[in-house]
């Protein structure tokens, strides 16, 4: 599927619920109560139908999401048919790390359970080192069990296991240096993240704004200037830099920076409540789920994904005093 700008549509992004055992004040604000109905969120067997009919109109990546999509019940045997559905070869997880390390029947960890499932490459977010840092970003002292389940990761055959961390003045600001080296002893590939406006204002505001343009340039000042990796891709928006005299690579996601960022977009989201989104920092959003349970025919359903497809805008809003309507938790990141 291709849009009006020309994106080459094939990575659908699934938020498989808007609960979470954490509650990170830049996903969730703290006033944020109101989870949604349980009857308003997709079954796994609306899910995969969806994905059915994405995967025939060229979908072949799929990243699981929340969000904590680790907290809703059987994800793992939903997990192991959507790796199954024809056409999908690349299919992912986000994870907040906290529950990897939990013994599931027949598998030693939750992680193994994930790789054997079919999950090929898992991300874990870890903003900080620091424990009490640590609950000041999540609200949970959960930072021992988030490094337990990055080395039970390690363990569990993924191809590839990340690390998403956001960037935060004040905060991550400081351990800069000490994620990317317990990144490279893990063999881990770090990706820091530009803070986005999909929480609360009072979260958001600039002083708490990290640019990756700054991180470069400090590590730059520290290993020697960070080489551009443009030829290195993952599925995602991320930039690559390779870190002189190091076999390291450290992907930089600037979505408020890199005025190319949209550029290479390939994705829609799918919402835990069943609304197809063509793009994060847009308020479009349109009800797949009530076409679904009103009798929708397959072919209308890939007629509805075609035309949101089609209202994909060419760029992100978050330059122009975005307000964010649905929070991250609720989207599904
Ligand atoms: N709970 C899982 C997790 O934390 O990885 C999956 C869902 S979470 C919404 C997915 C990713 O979005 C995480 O890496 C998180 O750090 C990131 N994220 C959440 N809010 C963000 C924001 N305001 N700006 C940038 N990234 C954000
Ligand atoms: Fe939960 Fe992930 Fe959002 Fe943190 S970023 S509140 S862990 S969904």
């Amino acid at each position: 599927m291709e849009d009006s700008f020309g994106h080459h549509i094939s990575y659908l992004r699934i938020s498989v619920t808007d609960r979470c055992n954490e509650r990170c004040a830049y996903c969730m604000p703290n006033e944020f109560q109101e989870w949604l109905p349980r009857d308003g969120i997709m079954t796994y067997e609306e899910i995969l139908r969806v994905v059915r009919i994405a995967a025939d109109l060229g979908v072949t990546k799929i990243r699981v999401t929340g969000g904590e999509p680790l907290t809703r019940r059987d994800v793992i045997p939903f997990i192991k048919r959507l790796s199954k559905i024809e056409g999908i070869q690349d299919l992912g997880i986000s994870t907040n790390g906290t529950l990897l390390s939990n013994r599931l029947e027949g598998y030693d960890t939750a992680a193994q359970a994930l790789s054997k499932a079919g999950v090929r490459t898992i991300n874990v977010s870890l903003d900080t080192l620091d424990e009490s840092t640590y609950v000041a970003i999540t609200g949970r002292p959960y930072l021992n069990r988030v490094i337990e389940g990055i080395d039970h990761s390690l363990d569990a055959g993924f191809e590839r296991v990340k690390i998403n961390s956001v960037l935060m003045r004040g905060r991550s600001e400081d351990e800069i240096l000490e994620l990317v080296d317990f990144s490279h002893k893990r063999n881990l590939l770090l990706r820091f993240i530009e803070m986005m406006p999909v929480s609360s204002n009072d979260v958001l505001k600039d002083s708490n704004f990290l640019p990756c343009g700054e991180v470069i340039k400090s590590l730059s000042d520290t290993f020697g200037r960070l080489q551009s990796r443009s030829d290195y891709k993952t599925n995602g928006p991320a930039s690559y830099y390779m870190i002189p005299g190091r076999d390291q690579l450290i992907g930089f996601i600037g979505a408020m920076t890199n005025f190319h960022f949209c550029e290479s977009c390939n994705k829609l989201r799918l919402t835990c409540d069943g609304k197809l989104r063509p793009c994060l920092g847009s308020h479009l959003e349109f009800d797949l789920l009530s076409e679904i349970r009103c009798g929708a025919s397959d072919e209308r359903i890939a007629n509805f994904i075609r035309g949101v497809v089609a209202k994909k805008p060419k760029e992100h809003d978050f330059l122009s005093n975005y307000q964010p309507g649905r929070k991250m938790i609720a989207i599904g990141g």
